[in-house]
């Protein structure tokens, strides 16, 4: 913006009023000033998006903000609006034709672009960009880049083509969480070769973990019900059961089921719901989490076994993020494992089928017998070529299975389980 400010206090006083920063919010800010790619790894809540705001004010030219949801697109320009910031504007599915091509004849006027991915990938979109001068490219909820997240969302994987029609601009990868892995994918993919990494510790000392042996798990759900007051959520392996469960809680609580199945205007309204407290409880697939910013969630049910530690971690850190004590709890029962090996095992026998049809006549795979995974795969398949997917496939069947190996080994340990994780 051309102001000069004497620290980056000052800039920070005068752009949110805030008299401090949260934990790594200034290095990260130091850090793209000195114009190095940033990748940081930070817990929801803990104030990314000021980074890629104050750094995006302090250097010259457009931010454009990769967001995978409409929903979090429409919460980060409702902020800025309400910190007094006009020039920001959302490019997705919500626009129409006219509403898109204004946007796109005026960047200029703008400070702030978010943009999905999808829009993203569009040539028209790239070519009006690659005019302006870009200040910053920031991808928010990086993890999604990474097929061994449940967010994955394929478009991510073409951001590079942005990257080299934007010439390389500086950019900062955000997320809440990513393992060694996803880390060095996101790095390779969207990163130059050395980008700075600022992580916080994962351990979050006001929420209680508890893991609860127990063999008849609704009697204990209910149990947990009368002595946990306030938002909850229950999350279970599959929309299947996370429906089963709602019949069985609907007469006696405010709740509410909220899966990848239900539609997104759906959705969105849970959340609003649930975020005013007209409802107490959600019943949820790990589809619920992304984005969510109620910040006094006071518990975090397992009902049923996480697939990995790493979702795991993500889905109790939604609990308290107000700072108050909170209860992370999971219950367990014998052979609950079971559904993740049948799901891994529906995978591979979906993508042997795929392989088989495939290498007898890969003209005849068309849409009306293939699954949705496997039409997903197919489009996929179309930008990265068959053999580097399909191992990328089975190098993630593999990583699944040792992924739920950790999460059990978890289960049964008996050393703290804090220290454990
Ligand atoms: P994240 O993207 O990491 O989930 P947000 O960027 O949405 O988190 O920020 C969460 C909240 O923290 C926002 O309400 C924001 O205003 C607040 N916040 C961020 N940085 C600071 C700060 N330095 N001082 C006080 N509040 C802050
Ligand atoms: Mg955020």
């Amino acid at each position: 913006d051309q102001l000069a400010f004497q620290s980056l206090e000052d800039a920070l006083k005068h752009y949110y009023g805030f008299t401090s920063f949260r934990p790594l919010q200034k290095e990260i800010i130091q850090a793209l000033l000195a114009q190095k790619d940033v990748l940081a790894l930070l817990p929801t809540g803990t104030g990314k998006s000021l980074c890629y705001q104050l750094a995006g004010y302090l250097l010259e030219g457009l931010v454009v903000i990769i967001s995978p949801l409409v929903s979090l697109m429409e919460d980060q320009v409702n902020n800025l609006w309400a910190l007094g910031e006009k020039r920001v504007v959302a490019l997705n599915s919500l626009l129409d034709k006219s509403e898109k091509a204004y946007v796109l004849a005026h960047l200029s006027n703008y400070k702030f672009l978010f943009l999905s991915p999808e829009m993203a990938s569009q040539e028209a979109v790239i070519q009006s960009l690659s005019q302006q001068k870009i200040a910053l490219l920031v991808i928010d909820e990086a993890h999604c880049i990474s097929q061994w997240g449940v967010d994955f969302r394929p478009e991510y994987r073409n951001l590079h083509l942005l990257k080299e029609s934007l010439q390389q601009p500086l950019t900062l990868a955000l997320t809440a969480s990513a393992t060694q892995k996803v880390k060095e994918e996101l790095t390779t993919l969207l990163l130059s070769n050395q980008p700075i990494v600022f992580e916080q510790p994962i351990d979050r000392q006001n929420i209680f973990l508890k893991v609860m042996h127990v063999t008849d798990k609704f009697a204990a759900l209910t149990q947990l019900l009368t002595e946990n007051k306030g938002a909850g959520i229950i999350y279970c392996a599959t929309r299947k059961r996370v429906e089963a469960l709602y019949q069985q809680l609907k007469s006696t609580y405010q709740v509410a089921y909220y899966h990848g199945g239900l539609a997104g205007n759906q959705r969105q309204l849970l959340q609003a719901q649930f975020k005013a407290n007209q409802l107490q409880l959600l019943i949820a697939t790990n589809a619920f989490g992304m984005g969510i910013d109620k910040a006094d969630i006071r518990f975090v049910i397992h009902y049923e076994l996480p697939d990995s530690l790493e979702n795991y971690v993500q889905e109790i850190g939604r609990a308290g993020r107000d700072g108050q004590q909170s209860q992370a709890i999971l219950l367990y029962q014998e052979k609950d494992e079971q559904i993740h090996y049948f799901l891994q095992e529906q995978q591979k026998n979906a993508r042997k089928e795929y392989e088989a049809w495939y290498e007898q006549a890969p003209a005849l795979l068309n849409a009306a017998y293939l699954s949705e995974q496997q039409l997903k795969w197919q489009q996929q398949i179309q930008k990265e070529g068959y053999a580097a997917f399909m191992q990328r496939l089975k190098d993630s069947e593999l990583t699944k299975r040792q992924m739920l190996k950790q999460m059990l080994a978890f289960i049964h340990t008996q050393a703290c389980r804090r220290q454990w994780l």
